[in-house]
Protein backbone atom coordinates (compact mmCIF):
# COMPACT_ATOMS: atom_id res chain seq x y z
CA UNK A 1 0.00 0.00 0.00
CA UNK A 2 1.59 3.29 -1.42
CA UNK A 3 0.91 6.61 -1.01
CA UNK A 4 -0.35 6.31 -4.21
CA UNK A 5 -2.98 4.89 -3.52
CA UNK A 6 -4.28 7.00 -0.76
CA UNK A 7 -4.38 9.82 -3.49
CA UNK A 8 -6.70 8.57 -5.42
CA UNK A 9 -9.53 8.72 -2.49
CA UNK A 10 -10.88 11.84 -3.49
CA UNK A 11 -11.89 12.51 -0.63
CA UNK A 12 -8.38 12.19 1.08
CA UNK A 13 -6.32 13.99 -1.62
CA UNK A 14 -8.72 17.32 -1.92
CA UNK A 15 -10.36 17.05 1.89
CA UNK A 16 -12.96 19.43 0.35
CA UNK A 17 -15.54 20.59 2.22
CA UNK A 18 -17.96 20.77 -0.62
CA UNK A 19 -17.56 17.18 -1.21
CA UNK A 20 -18.28 16.52 1.84
CA UNK A 21 -21.33 18.25 2.13
CA UNK A 22 -22.44 17.68 -0.94
CA UNK A 23 -22.52 14.13 -1.23
CA UNK A 24 -22.35 12.79 2.23
CA UNK A 25 -23.18 15.40 5.24
CA UNK A 26 -26.37 16.71 3.40
CA UNK A 27 -28.63 13.76 3.89
CA UNK A 28 -28.78 14.75 7.52
CA UNK A 29 -29.24 17.86 6.68
CA UNK A 30 -25.68 19.11 7.90
CA UNK A 31 -23.34 20.92 6.93
CA UNK A 32 -19.71 21.28 7.99
CA UNK A 33 -17.40 24.02 7.85
CA UNK A 34 -14.59 26.05 9.22
CA UNK A 35 -11.13 24.98 8.79
CA UNK A 36 -9.84 23.21 11.21
CA UNK A 37 -12.28 20.14 9.90
CA UNK A 38 -9.75 17.23 8.38
CA UNK A 39 -10.55 13.61 7.10
CA UNK A 40 -11.04 11.62 10.67
CA UNK A 41 -12.85 14.38 12.11
CA UNK A 42 -15.48 14.64 9.60
CA UNK A 43 -15.49 10.74 9.69
CA UNK A 44 -16.01 11.55 13.62
CA UNK A 45 -19.20 13.44 12.98
CA UNK A 46 -20.82 10.95 10.32
CA UNK A 47 -20.03 7.72 12.82
CA UNK A 48 -21.98 10.40 15.40
CA UNK A 49 -24.92 11.58 12.81
CA UNK A 50 -25.27 7.52 11.83
CA UNK A 51 -25.73 6.41 15.70
CA UNK A 52 -27.66 8.88 16.84
CA UNK A 53 -30.38 8.60 13.34
CA UNK A 54 -30.16 4.92 13.62
CA UNK A 55 -31.13 5.48 17.22
CA UNK A 56 -33.82 7.93 16.71
CA UNK A 57 -34.78 5.50 13.70
CA UNK A 58 -36.15 2.47 16.27
CA UNK A 59 -38.35 4.67 17.87
CA UNK A 60 -40.24 6.85 15.17
CA UNK A 61 -43.49 5.62 14.06
CA UNK A 62 -42.77 5.86 10.33
CA UNK A 63 -40.25 3.23 9.02
CA UNK A 64 -37.19 6.28 8.80
CA UNK A 65 -34.08 5.87 7.70
CA UNK A 66 -31.38 7.15 10.28
CA UNK A 67 -31.13 10.32 8.04
CA UNK A 68 -34.91 10.44 7.56
CA UNK A 69 -35.35 10.67 11.46
CA UNK A 70 -32.35 12.38 12.38
CA UNK A 71 -33.98 15.25 9.55
CA UNK A 72 -36.98 15.22 11.50
CA UNK A 73 -35.95 15.00 14.69
CA UNK A 74 -33.38 17.72 14.03
CA UNK A 75 -35.68 19.75 11.41
CA UNK A 76 -32.82 20.02 8.96
CA UNK A 77 -35.04 19.92 5.90
CA UNK A 78 -35.37 23.22 5.51
CA UNK A 79 -32.61 24.80 7.88
CA UNK A 80 -29.03 22.85 7.91
CA UNK A 81 -27.46 22.17 11.04
CA UNK A 82 -24.19 23.24 11.10
CA UNK A 83 -20.73 22.37 12.62
CA UNK A 84 -18.98 25.17 12.44
CA UNK A 85 -15.12 25.13 13.42
CA UNK A 86 -14.23 28.47 15.38
CA UNK A 87 -11.28 28.64 17.35
CA UNK A 88 -12.61 31.85 18.88
CA UNK A 89 -15.95 30.03 19.79
CA UNK A 90 -17.11 32.11 22.94
CA UNK A 91 -18.92 29.23 24.38
CA UNK A 92 -16.45 26.71 24.27
CA UNK A 93 -14.76 27.82 27.71
CA UNK A 94 -15.33 27.35 31.02
CA UNK A 95 -18.50 28.73 32.66
CA UNK A 96 -16.53 30.71 34.93
CA UNK A 97 -15.03 32.56 31.63
CA UNK A 98 -18.52 33.71 30.60
CA UNK A 99 -18.94 37.37 32.59
CA UNK A 100 -15.71 38.45 31.14
CA UNK A 101 -14.05 38.30 27.43
CA UNK A 102 -10.83 36.70 28.03
CA UNK A 103 -10.30 34.61 26.05
CA UNK A 104 -6.56 33.19 26.40
CA UNK A 105 -4.89 31.51 29.35
CA UNK A 106 -7.65 28.89 31.19
CA UNK A 107 -10.40 30.71 29.56
CA UNK A 108 -9.30 29.32 25.92
CA UNK A 109 -11.61 28.02 24.21
CA UNK A 110 -11.42 24.21 23.88
CA UNK A 111 -13.73 21.65 22.47
CA UNK A 112 -16.91 21.69 21.71
CA UNK A 113 -20.71 24.23 22.11
CA UNK A 114 -23.84 23.54 21.04
CA UNK A 115 -24.96 27.79 20.03
CA UNK A 116 -28.59 26.46 19.36
CA UNK A 117 -31.12 24.34 17.68
CA UNK A 118 -28.95 24.43 14.28
CA UNK A 119 -25.58 25.38 15.31
CA UNK A 120 -22.57 23.29 17.11
CA UNK A 121 -19.37 25.10 17.18
CA UNK A 122 -15.97 23.03 17.82
CA UNK A 123 -12.35 25.11 19.01
CA UNK A 124 -10.42 21.68 19.37
CA UNK A 125 -10.82 17.91 19.71
CA UNK A 126 -8.83 15.66 22.37
CA UNK A 127 -5.50 15.44 21.16
CA UNK A 128 -3.60 13.18 23.36
CA UNK A 129 -0.85 11.04 22.35
CA UNK A 130 -1.01 8.18 24.88
CA UNK A 131 -4.21 6.18 23.28
CA UNK A 132 -4.64 4.23 20.06
CA UNK A 133 -6.34 6.25 16.73
CA UNK A 134 -9.40 4.11 17.59
CA UNK A 135 -9.64 5.27 21.25
CA UNK A 136 -9.14 9.29 19.89
CA UNK A 137 -11.73 8.67 17.13
CA UNK A 138 -14.29 7.23 19.49
CA UNK A 139 -13.42 10.17 21.87
CA UNK A 140 -14.39 12.64 19.08
CA UNK A 141 -17.53 11.27 17.80
CA UNK A 142 -18.61 10.49 21.32
CA UNK A 143 -18.08 14.78 21.80
CA UNK A 144 -19.98 15.00 18.57
CA UNK A 145 -23.08 13.09 20.16
CA UNK A 146 -23.01 14.61 23.39
CA UNK A 147 -23.06 18.44 21.57
CA UNK A 148 -25.85 16.68 19.79
CA UNK A 149 -27.87 15.79 23.18
CA UNK A 150 -27.42 19.57 23.87
CA UNK A 151 -29.01 20.68 20.29
CA UNK A 152 -31.68 17.84 21.32
CA UNK A 153 -32.44 19.36 24.51
CA UNK A 154 -33.12 22.87 23.08
CA UNK A 155 -35.24 20.86 20.68
CA UNK A 156 -37.74 19.54 23.49
CA UNK A 157 -37.76 23.04 25.31
CA UNK A 158 -35.06 21.80 27.69
CA UNK A 159 -37.25 18.95 28.76
CA UNK A 160 -33.87 16.93 29.01
CA UNK A 161 -32.27 19.04 31.72
CA UNK A 162 -35.23 19.75 33.54
CA UNK A 163 -35.62 15.99 33.73
CA UNK A 164 -32.09 15.31 35.56
CA UNK A 165 -32.28 15.80 39.53
CA UNK A 166 -31.49 14.07 42.69
CA UNK A 167 -28.99 10.82 42.24
CA UNK A 168 -29.09 11.24 38.81
CA UNK A 169 -26.92 14.91 39.34
CA UNK A 170 -23.62 13.05 40.69
CA UNK A 171 -20.82 11.80 38.62
CA UNK A 172 -19.63 9.36 37.77
CA UNK A 173 -22.11 6.97 38.72
CA UNK A 174 -23.56 5.17 35.97
CA UNK A 175 -21.78 6.46 33.32
CA UNK A 176 -19.45 3.66 31.47
CA UNK A 177 -15.75 4.15 32.15
CA UNK A 178 -12.70 2.55 30.39
CA UNK A 179 -12.93 2.33 26.79
CA UNK A 180 -8.85 3.84 27.26
CA UNK A 181 -9.85 7.66 28.31
CA UNK A 182 -11.47 5.77 31.22
CA UNK A 183 -13.97 8.16 32.37
CA UNK A 184 -12.85 10.66 29.36
CA UNK A 185 -14.94 8.13 26.96
CA UNK A 186 -18.37 8.46 27.91
CA UNK A 187 -18.52 11.60 29.63
CA UNK A 188 -17.45 14.58 27.74
CA UNK A 189 -17.81 16.82 30.78
CA UNK A 190 -17.02 16.70 34.53
CA UNK A 191 -19.50 19.31 35.62
CA UNK A 192 -22.76 18.35 37.57
CA UNK A 193 -25.40 20.59 35.66
CA UNK A 194 -28.64 19.02 34.83
CA UNK A 195 -27.58 20.23 31.40
CA UNK A 196 -24.60 18.42 31.02
CA UNK A 197 -25.21 15.39 32.74
CA UNK A 198 -28.45 15.12 30.50
CA UNK A 199 -25.83 15.44 27.63
CA UNK A 200 -23.83 12.53 28.70
CA UNK A 201 -27.03 10.59 29.39
CA UNK A 202 -27.85 11.46 25.60
CA UNK A 203 -24.84 9.67 24.81
CA UNK A 204 -24.95 7.11 26.98
CA UNK A 205 -28.47 6.17 25.77
CA UNK A 206 -27.15 5.94 21.66
CA UNK A 207 -23.78 4.39 22.76
CA UNK A 208 -22.79 3.23 19.33
CA UNK A 209 -25.91 3.40 17.70
CA UNK A 210 -27.15 -0.56 18.05
CA UNK A 211 -25.79 -0.64 22.13
CA UNK A 212 -26.50 1.77 24.79
CA UNK A 213 -23.71 2.49 26.93
CA UNK A 214 -23.65 2.43 31.26
CA UNK A 215 -21.60 1.26 33.61
CA UNK A 216 -22.51 -1.97 35.17
CA UNK A 217 -24.00 -1.27 38.39
CA UNK A 218 -26.85 0.39 39.75
CA UNK A 219 -26.34 3.57 38.85
CA UNK A 220 -26.35 2.75 35.33
CA UNK A 221 -29.47 0.69 35.57
CA UNK A 222 -31.15 3.62 36.39
CA UNK A 223 -29.88 6.10 33.96
CA UNK A 224 -30.23 3.62 31.21
CA UNK A 225 -34.17 3.60 32.66
CA UNK A 226 -34.66 6.87 32.80
CA UNK A 227 -33.54 7.48 29.29
CA UNK A 228 -35.22 4.73 28.14
CA UNK A 229 -38.50 5.49 29.31
CA UNK A 230 -38.65 9.35 28.16
CA UNK A 231 -36.63 9.10 24.58
CA UNK A 232 -39.79 7.97 22.74
CA UNK A 233 -41.85 10.54 23.83
CA UNK A 234 -39.33 13.33 23.66
CA UNK A 235 -38.46 12.11 19.80
CA UNK A 236 -42.18 12.52 19.01
CA UNK A 237 -42.04 16.03 20.84
CA UNK A 238 -39.04 16.94 18.99
CA UNK A 239 -40.77 16.36 15.53
CA UNK A 240 -43.98 17.62 16.00
CA UNK A 241 -43.56 21.11 18.02
ZN1 LIG B 1 -21.80 19.79 27.19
Amino acid sequence: MGADECNINPYHTYSSERLWNELIFSEYGVEVTGSGWDYRSRKAILAALKAVGSKFAETTEEEDSASEAFRNVYHTNDESLVFLWNENCWGCRPVTCYETGEMSGSCKPKYGFATGTHLIEFASLTDVGFVSDDVLFQRWTNNMIHELGHVFDYRIGEAGRNSISGDLLNRPDGFRTGGGLGTMTWQMSGDETPSEIFADMFLGHIGTGSQSMWADDHFGIVRANHMDSRMRAWIALAINQ
